[in-house]
């Protein structure tokens, strides 16, 4: 798992404003708590990257994810 200080500067990358926390619900993936996107983490690395997110059940569309929709 990864380390809980890192984990806590992480954020997701569908928030433009970098306020949405992210958490490890296991070895493999991290979720936005927020929009409950998940991200890779491959080699211990988390892959942060919009290219890489899986949307969560029934949103077919980034840009329906509550994060996207925080801009100002
Ligand atoms: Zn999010």
């Amino acid at each position: 798992m990864l380390d809980p200080e890192f984990l806590k500067i992480l954020r997701c990358p569908f928030d433009p404003k970098r306020e949405a926390p992210l958490s490890q619900p296991d070895e493999t993936r991290l979720a936005c708590e927020c929009c409950k996107v998940h991200f890779p983490v491959r080699d211990g690395f988390p892959i942060l990257l919009v290219d890489e997110a899986v949307l969560p059940e029934g949103c077919t569309s980034a840009e329906q994810l509550p994060c996207h929709n925080r801009s100002a």
